[in-house]
């Protein structure tokens, strides 16, 4: 990291939700013109990973794009246009399919790492320019699960509904399906105060990975076995008679449903399904009941299934069932990937929300939203379809896509068939940083700022609201996504509504929260440049503005707008308390849960297998998932050279035993075949993988891309897709007759 006298503006990473607080110094002789330098946050407390270290690579004219592009009928290659001729080429695309096939052959497709003003700006220009209810966006394919869960146990979902900083003060943490040491490095050192402090940390997932290395007990159990483990956790607790009765009778309903699925699931039987030992799973009740404080963290291994919501829920019921839920330093926790995962899906871009998290099938929220909007509530499209149904509709009845910060070509399920989905469009716009794999299928291409570029605002893993700061000046061709919206709208007759200036647009997105759920409404970009994040719900409170605006026009409109159980503290909650701000939520649930009865509620989950089990032609299961130094689809840190050089590429991890039935050693290539198609990609030889199992990031696009073989079976509540679980057959790939199979 580079050290500077230069006053560096005070900012946070543009990768995954932790969002690490950094500062970016001026550097002119750095390629990107920034240096990043340590800025004491609390929650990475300076530490960066070397995906943040080296994020203003990705400014570099170098790997950026820095003009828009046109795919031309002459040579059918896309060529540099004017920003005139590719808005002009966009609004004539979308308009003809509008008008040739009506507003829902129109889809729009956001991103996860979009700031909270961009989502909101998507979402609206989605349900009032183009009238279709054909929007949604990646962080579907993120944590939708843990969210649906979320919604049904507690009434509310905030990824974590306490701070980081409360993990190392409880006694005992079920790390469930998360790769801490590689996903979010600097994040492990809660785990790891949380030992110093003697509290014990289980791990839960099919390999050994560096953080399960950590963990005073590393159950690994068969992928998409979890909700049975979870299931015969709750078994042994209701055995041993280590439920909390009177937590139970006063916080909580639908015990006996929920009691009666687990009492199903006795041990052998758990052991069975999931190869997780009957002792294991006894040590693992052992650790969890013994301290009083305790807390169940779920990741993508747990929600990225068929059955995610499930699986969650059964997590969840686990933690209810030993009173540990709305109780300080205890709880369930959703550890959300996406840099904006979390305030990207409560402000609109998701299939059925306006924003504030509110249901777009509500008609009190319709009316709400459509007034802050200046439209009519019934001129507001219904829900719409979810990412991969979208993804899968393409070329059929949807015809055009506008796409936003994201890459679903390398990352969406059943890759190979949303790539011929995308090449069957009629048109196709991108705006992205870089030429990304679905970048290079557009027919218009705009380059857009990115972080350091821009001001915005992201909600963390936290619920904590944060301002990012522009830093630089982008490239002379490069236009903000709040323009491409505004020029956009203005071509297809809508005149006002989409400004350009951020602040402006989150003025709007607080009065269109206000009363919500995620209720926004008492943050100002002047509170989040002045403290260090604001958690939500943090409504205005009329007569006592910030020193900005007395009060924000719009009055709740929902009961949930008090919230219950919602502790009001922050380190600023005192001096706020005086001057009559709201101090925002760190921590949710502490007297009600936000249920309509104030009890959070069991649900009763029961285990079933994956939507596809290995058989005689597909023996073996695979999971994907992250390595430290690539985030996502790679296409930004796949630009980074220290990146690339610590990950240059795709691998298949599995086990000795599995590599000596096929042939095959480490370091050489491997094929790796399922119903959707095929990849190749080196061996990588450990033991650190159950025999039955083979890993693969899905960083990579190519003969290596993992997502060609995963299966997009839905959850169904979340319509989730099914990564982490499908069958395949692994071939030694050489010449013909050396081939062997498993
Ligand atoms: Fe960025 Fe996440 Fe790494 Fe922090 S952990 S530096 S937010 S990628």
């Amino acid at each position: 990291m580079h050290s500077t006298t230069a006053s560096p503006t005070p900012t946070h990473c543009p990768y995954c939700a932790l969002q690490c607080g950094m500062g970016l110094a001026q550097d002119p002789g750095r390629d990107g013109g920034l240096a990043v330098v340590e800025r004491e946050f609390p929650v990475n407390r300076g530490a960066l990973c070397g995906k943040g270290r080296t994020a203003t690579e990705v400014l570099s004219s170098r790997v950026r794009l820095t003009e828009p592009l046109i795919r031309t009928h002459a040579t059918g290659r896309l060529e540099p246009a004017t920003w005139e001729a590719a808005l002009d080429r966009i609004a004539e695309g979308l308009s003809r399919t509008r008008a040739e096939h009506g507003p829902d052959a129109v889809g729009v497709f956001g991103g996860g790492g979009l700031t909270n003003e961009k989502a909101y700006g998507l979402g609206k220009f989605a349900r009032v320019v183009l009238g279709t209810s054909q929007i949604d966006y990646n962080g579907r394919f993120c944590m939708s699960s843990a969210a649906a869960a979320h919604q049904r146990a507690f009434g509310l979902d905030r990824g974590l509904p306490f701070p980081l900083e409360d993990i190392p003060r409880t006694g005992c943490v079920i790390l469930v399906g998360s790769n801490l040491a590689e996903t979010m490095p600097p994040a492990l050192r809660y785990l790891t105060e949380l030992r110093e402090n003697g509290g014990t940390l289980i791990v839960v997932d099919p390999r050994r990975t560096r953080t399960a290395a950590q963990a005073d007990l590393h159950l690994a159990p068969r992928p998409g076995t979890d909700l049975a483990l979870a299931l015969g956790l709750l078994h042994l607790v209701v055995a041993q008679g280590r439920t909390d009765e009177a937590y139970i009778r006063e916080r909580t309903s639908g015990w006996e449903e929920a009691r009666a699925g687990a009492m199903a699931h006795w041990p052998e039987l758990v052991e069975r399904i999931t190869g997780v030992s009957v002792p294991e799973l006894r040590e693992a009740v052992r650790l969890f009941c013994a301290p009083d404080d305790a807390m169940v963290l779920t990741a993508r291994g747990p929600e990225q299934q068929a059955k995610g919501t499930d699986t969650v829920g059964a997590w969840i019921n686990l933690v209810l069932a030993t009173g540990r839920a709305g109780r300080p330093h205890s709880g369930y926790g959703c550890l959300t990937g996406q840099g904006n995962g979390q305030g990207g899906r409560e402000h609109g871009q998701k299939a059925d929300q306006l924003p504030g998290y509110r249901k777009l099938s509500d008609p009190a929220a319709r009316a709400h939203v459509a007034e802050v909007w200046g439209v009519a509530p019934e001129s507001l499209p219904g829900p719409g379809r979810s990412a991969y149904e979208l993804l899968d509709a393409l070329g059929g009845d949807v015809k055009s896509l506008l796409l936003m910060g994201s890459n679903p070509v390398v990352s969406a399920p059943r890759a190979a068939h949303i790539e011929r989905r995308l090449r069957s469009l009629d048109f196709l716009a991108v705006a992205d940083v870089v030429l990304s794999e679905t970048a290079e299928l557009a027919d218009v291409v705009l380059p857009v700022t990115q972080w350091a570029e821009e001001t915005g605002t992201t909600t963390n893993l936290e619920g904590r609201v944060l301002l990012r700061r522009q830093a630089i000046t982008p490239p002379a061709g490069v236009r903000t996504d709040l323009f491409v919206l505004h020029e956009l709208a203005a071509r297809l007759g809508v005149e006002k509504g989409f400004p350009t200036d951020p602040e402006e647009v989150f003025e709007e997105l607080r009065r269109a929260s206000a009363g919500g759920p995620a209720d926004y409404s008492g943050i100002t970009y002047r509170r989040l440049a002045e403290e260090e994040g604001v958690f939500w719900p943090c409504p205005a409170e009329p007569g006592h503005g910030d020193g900005e605006d007395a009060a924000l026009d719009a009055a709740p409109d929902d009961p949930s707008a008090e919230l219950p159980g919602a502790e009001a503290e922050s380190a600023s909650a005192s001096a706020s308390a005086s001057t009559g701000v709201h101090p925002g939520t760190p921590r949710l649930f502490l007297d009600r849960f936000a249920t309509e009865d104030g009890r959070a509620r069991f649900v009763p989950v029961t285990h079933r297998a994956a939507a596809e089990e290995p058989d005689a032609e597909f023996p073996v299961l695979l999971t994907t998932g992250r390595v430290v130094a690539q985030y996502q689809s790679g296409a930004q840190t796949r630009r980074v050279a220290e990146l690339n050089a610590a990950a240059p590429g795709p691998f298949v991890e599995l086990h000795p035993q599995l590599a000596a039935r096929i042939g095959v050693a480490d370091g050489e290539d491997v094929t790796v075949v399922s119903r959707r198609g095929t990849a190749v990609a080196p061996a990588k030889v450990t033991r650190s993988i159950r025999p039955d199992t083979v890993f693969m990031p899905f960083h990579w696009a190519g003969e290596g891309r993992a997502n060609t073989l995963t299966h997009p079976a839905l959850d169904p509540v979340s319509r989730m897709p099914e990564f982490k679980v499908c069958a395949v057959r692994l071939e030694r790939t050489g010449p013909p007759g050396l081939a062997k199979s498993a």
